[in-house]
């Protein structure tokens, strides 16, 4: 049986350079090295599409009937990582849209997160007491199918805008519970270190805010951003942690290793987080190599999310049964390190459900059997019957 490199979780390499001279003959090296340069040619139209990949009926109809829906764009970079003659290469199929897009399944929802009512402020989202979600662009280097704020990313509408940061930054001045900022979108990084920086030092000094996070796809779609200079600002920031999207192992080249590199060389800790795609990811193997992979660029695997139910998403959607097998086919068989929480984020706002898969089989009095990744049964003399519960409190 032949076994695709695709299937068999192996990263594919790609010749970037081949594909550079192919279809950028008048780009130089420094050209494609240079992240304004990969932003500004990103594949957005049906044009730019078909002059580098032969698209299928499907997907070719689906560019067409896209209308207001979230744009098509991605880098040339990231299309250099797609393989042109496989319509079910897998980071095709989270950049070209097809036809399943316009079908609303049940359950489905524009805002599945709920994010709209727990907005105080344009731009903010607090769901949770002591952090905030910063959305600071609808910008994006790149734009996934099944984006769960695909109501608002790419519509151009929300650019950085000083009114919307200077009553978001009010906010949080004003809220001294909030210890916690993630700077979201969009993409963070697609703005310039200058106003990334206005952002970075107005955050960092207001006292209470003890913890500050970037959630960026960048360094897979766009790793030439990670530049020295763009290093060199963000460490004056700690601490600063980063929460990368990754998709797949092809993602995993030298130029993403690099980026990470540069990141952790400079005391940014690196955390994953990775959506559940079917056709994409959902297999075993190719997941481990994912988290294998991350580790050895020094990115902790974070979290494993469940893909929300957006409307037009279900082409994407596993079942929950999938994805705790493959914690399963993790925990236990490699290194802890390489194993993310798998989170389930509750529609209409109720926030991130860790989804573990179950290990206890039961009780017998105080015995608790558990059962460990091996299927063997232990049984465990549990101390339950002694124990003073801490209430959860909420402080203030
Ligand atoms: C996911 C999320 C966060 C961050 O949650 P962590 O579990 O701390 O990573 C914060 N605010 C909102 C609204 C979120 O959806
Ligand atoms: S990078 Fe994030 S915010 Fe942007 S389109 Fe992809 S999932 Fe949405």
């Amino acid at each position: 049986m032949m076994i695709s490199a695709r299937t068999s979780g192996k990263p594919v390499s790609h010749d970037r350079r081949a594909f550079r001279q192919r279809f950028y003959p008048d780009i130089t090296a420094r050209e494609w090295n240079d992240w304004r340069w990969q932003l500004r040619n990103r594949i957005r139209d049906l044009a730019g599409l078909e002059r580098i990949i032969p698209l299928t009926e499907d997907e070719r109809t689906a560019v067409l009937r896209r209308q207001d829906a979230l744009p098509v764009g991605f880098t040339p970079y990231y299309a250099s990582l797609i393989s042109r003659d496989d319509p079910a290469d897998p980071i095709r199929k989270t950049m070209i849209p097809v036809q399943a897009e316009f079908i609303s399944s049940p359950g489905e929802m524009v805002d599945p997160l709920g994010e709209d009512p727990h907005s105080p402020v344009p731009g903010l989202v607090h769901t949770y007491p002591d952090k905030v979600l910063f959305l600071v662009t609808d910008f994006c280097a790149t734009y996934c199918r099944y984006c769960t704020r695909s109501r608002m990313v790419g519509a151009g509408e929300y650019l950085p805008d000083r009114n919307i940061w200077t009553n978001a930054l009010d906010y949080i001045r004003e809220h001294r519970e909030v210890r916690d900022v993630l700077l979201s979108g969009g993409d963070p990084l697609i703005l310039s270190e200058d106003r990334l920086e206005w952002l970075l030092a107005r955050l960092h000094e207001i006292p209470h805010v003890e913890f500050l996070r970037v959630g960026t796809k960048i360094p897979a779609v766009m790793p030439q951003r990670i530049t020295p200079r763009l290093v060199k600002m963000l460490k004056k920031y700690h601490p600063l942690f980063f929460s990368i999207h990754f998709t797949h192992p092809a993602e995993l080249t030298r130029e993403c290793a690099r980026a990470c590199a540069r990141l952790a060389d400079a005391g940014i800790p690196l955390g994953s987080q990775t959506v559940l795609l079917a056709g994409v990811n959902d297999d075993p193997s190719v997941m481990k190599a994912l988290m294998l992979g991350l580790l050895k660029m020094r990115v902790k695997p974070y979290y494993l999310h469940q893909c929300d139910a957006v409307a037009g998403s279900s082409h994407f959607r596993t079942p929950i049964s999938t994805g705790k097998a493959i914690i399963r086919n993790l925990h236990g068989y490699t290194t802890g390190y390489a194993v993310p929480t798998y989170m389930l984020d509750a529609p209409g706002g109720g926030g991130k459900v860790p989804l573990t898969p179950d290990y206890i089989e039961g009780r017998e009095g105080d015995t608790v059997l558990v059962r460990n990744h091996q299927g063997d049964k232990y049984r465990y003399v549990d101390g339950e019957r002694n124990a003073q519960h801490p209430t959860s409190k909420h402080e203030r």
